[in-house]
């Protein structure tokens, strides 16, 4: 089974969504593929009626605490309410633009096993750090820091190995360093979590498209692929999952 996350970031409307869900309705959806999108909080029940079926309905964020005096944050608790399957940590924009870091990173993590809700960690190598020859120790500090100490289903984990320099550019790693760099983290998740890092899938990020994602995904190393833009339309994102068929 291969995994597509869309990502839609601070996009769509209630128009655009139901464009969005007819369309998706209209496409015949591969079997050995598993559809989820991460959506803005204020649409997942909408979309939860909408798409229940045929994609699972995720969050793009979560707060590292518990409950409390954290205005306009929202709590995992609130996330198990609302029935959501995912959630997407870590992503570049979080870690750039809001300052997230990987301590946060890890407790949110740990909230999200608790509340048996998936917890998608995003990690990546800026231009700077790729250029610097540092991808390899940059994936292997954002593993060990967010993943440290802890409990419960961490075999549902997923990580989706998103090149900073990648995502939004329209540039992608090359096929042949994503697998290397897949490879990498899976190694690495073997060393840090024992047999548990064998079951989690990785995922790439970065600019993914139907032109591309054939290239990019269709091989045994690369278990998906998380899309940010070209999820926006139902065509392209069912079209890259199309591509992602018949492996595995
Ligand atoms: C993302 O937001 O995680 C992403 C990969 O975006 P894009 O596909 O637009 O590069």
């Amino acid at each position: 089974m291969k995994y597509l996350f869309g990502n839609w970031k601070m996009n769509q409307t209630i128009s655009l969504i139901d464009e969005f869900s007819k369309n998706f309705k209209k496409q015949k959806l591969p079997k050995d593929v598993k559809f989820a999108i991460a959506v803005p909080f204020p649409y997942v029940q909408y979309l939860q009626k909408k798409l229940r079926k045929n994609c699972e309905i995720g969050v793009q964020n979560v707060c590292f605490a518990e409950k409390g005096a954290y205005t306009g944050e929202i709590s995992v608790n609130m996330l198990n309410d609302l029935g959501v399957n995912f959630c997407l940590v870590g992503h570049s924009e979080r870690r750039q633009i809001f300052k997230e870091t990987n301590e946060q990173i890890n407790k949110k993590i740990q909230l999200l096993l608790s509340a048996n809700i998936t917890p998608v960690l995003c990690v990546g190598e800026t231009l700077k750090e790729l250029k610097a020859n540092k991808t390899e120790e940059v994936l292997k500090n954002q593993l060990n820091q967010c993943l440290l100490n802890l409990q419960g289903d961490t075999n549902k984990i997923v990580i989706a190995y998103e090149p900073v320099w990648a995502i939004g550019t329209g540039k992608t790693a090359t096929a042949k360093d994503v697998q290397k760099n897949i490879k990498f983290i899976k190694k690495h998740l073997i060393k840090i979590m024992g047999n548990t890092g064998k079951c989690i899938k990785v995922l790439y990020g970065g600019s993914v498209k139907p032109e591309n994602a054939f290239e990019l995904l269709n091989n045994e190393t690369v278990d998906g692929a998380l899309v940010g833009g070209a999820s926006l339309s139902a065509e392209t994102f069912v079209n890259i999952g199309k591509q992602l068929s018949g492996v595995n």
